[in-house]
């Protein structure tokens, strides 16, 4: 069969890899001239199914209301006159209930778990290296307060069957001895000793090789602009540069999906919220993270890869503003440099902004359409690196007409 993936971010990549596998000939449309160029290109760097689950919680609402009032806090909102972004917001709001967020917690986990276990058992087949190491990521906490938090987080985690350590400052000195060098005040920290760490850019470009040398098209600086229906199914798409034809197609488009799948009447929850990282050389490696640390008090994570440090944060609900406002950039610089001074030289690190592809409820969607050859990938919000391979997977048995481990989607 021929499919016709459109978008080259890490979940139009997967897409095509397992595609591939099942024997479809696939070409991959992208409007930027190379892959991951967008959401896929900075992010943080985790590949943590242990920390996946929707931002919609409950105590979420009443949170977000201090941190409104407040300079530097890690979430923003702007609102617009777009009724997008209402409808998205109500939803969201509605999914913040202790039923729901269980139930959307342990889809997520669900996916996050066999996406990990798909992605490993790619990087052995493949052998494809991205910065990649698996040496676990610990949270830790600034406050009391916070750390009652990782204990209600960590009971989770033992009912889930996860993996995972609460540990006090002298366990922080053994796992990241840089940290407590650095005179932050911490009160404790989770360890999740199987969460991974790499470059989803670097990741994303070494398969885009590897598809290209299995005979995968791709067709770069070119636009989807619309969808053509013909009764129950998808007939061609409209390019920048003339129509393409195919028996399939997947919309890998990330934050950008909802636009395209208007032009067919289909309405797809997904809002961008972005987030900003910054990337510098290591230049003082006892001074650097061994692994990855996400704190949970700025809601930074910061990422060693390979002799790189990525330090990503925030949340700006904006729209597709693609500014790079300084004091987000500076909030992100200030905190790395409290936890691991000197350890790069901050002041020289690469900036960039990119928007999550958010659901309201959190999992991403994932699978046919009521077009019967339209399928969908995306709305992979802040877990995209994490649940890649895994939705990819499942979506192309889907394709393939095999019976697929739908429980990991929708039970
Ligand atoms: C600050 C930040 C930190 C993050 N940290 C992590 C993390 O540590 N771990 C994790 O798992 N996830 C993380 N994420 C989330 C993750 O990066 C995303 O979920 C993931 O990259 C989404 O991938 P995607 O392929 O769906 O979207 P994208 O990477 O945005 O790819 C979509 C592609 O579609 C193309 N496209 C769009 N419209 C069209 C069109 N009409 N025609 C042709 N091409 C089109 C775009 O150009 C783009 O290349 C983070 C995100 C941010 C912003």
């Amino acid at each position: 069969m021929k499919v016709l993936v459109i978008g080259a971010g890490v979940v139009g990549l997967t897409s095509a890899w397992y595609l591939m596998k099942h024997g479809h000939e696939v070409t991959v449309v992208e409007r930027c001239s190379g892959p991951a160029m967008e959401t896929s290109f900075g992010n943080a760097g985790g590949v943590c199914p242990g920390f996946a689950g929707p931002w919609a919680a409950p105590g979420m609402p009443l949170k977000a209301l201090k941190w409104m009032f407040k300079e530097n806090a890690p979430l923003k909102f702007r609102p617009r006159l777009d009724p997008r972004q209402w409808s998205w917001m109500i939803r969201f709001l509605a999914n913040c209930t202790a039923p729901r967020f269980a139930e959307n917690k342990a889809r997520m986990q669900r996916m996050a778990h066999y996406s990990k276990a798909c992605l490993v058992a790619l990087r052995e087949e493949t052998g494809i290296a991205y910065d990649d190491a698996a040496k676990g990521v610990l949270q830790i906490f600034a406050t009391q307060e916070e750390m009652a938090g990782g204990v209600r987080a960590a009971a989770v985690l033992e009912r889930l069957g996860v993996s995972h350590r609460l540990v006090e400052r002298d366990g922080i000195a053994a796992i990241e001895p840089a940290l407590l060098a650095g005179g932050a005040p911490i009160a404790g920290g989770l360890h999740l000793p199987d969460d991974e760490t790499g470059d989803c850019r670097l990741f994303c470009t070494r398969l885009a090789e590897l598809l290209a040398e299995r005979g995968c098209t791709f067709v770069y600086d070119r636009s989807v602009l619309r969808l053509v229906r013909s009764r129950g199914s998808i007939e061609r798409v409209v390019t920048t540069e003339g129509e393409m034809q195919a028996d399939a197609y997947v919309i890998a488009c990330g934050p950008f999906a909802p636009a395209l799948l208007r032009t067919v009447g289909i309405s797809l929850p997904v809002y961008p919220v972005k987030g900003y990282s910054i990337t510098c050389e290591i230049t003082a490696t006892e001074r650097a993270p061994r692994s990855s640390v996400m704190d949970e008090h700025s809601k930074v994570m910061i990422t060693r890869l390979g002799n790189r440090l990525r330090a990503a944060g925030m949340a700006e609900i904006v729209g597709f503003d693609s500014s790079l406002r300084k004091g987000a950039i500076a909030g992100i610089r200030n905190r790395v440099q409290t936890l691991f001074p000197d350890a790069g030289d901050y002041h020289e690190a690469s900036v960039w902004c990119g928007f999550r592809p958010m659901t309201p409820d959190g999992p991403a969607r994932v699978g046919p359409t009521r077009f019967n050859n339209l399928f969908l990938n995306a709305g992979h919000g802040s877990n995209g690196w994490t649940q890649a391979c895994g939705s990819s997977r499942i979506l192309a048995s889907m394709i393939s007409g095999e019976k697929t481990s739908v429980r990991i989607l929708y039970s």
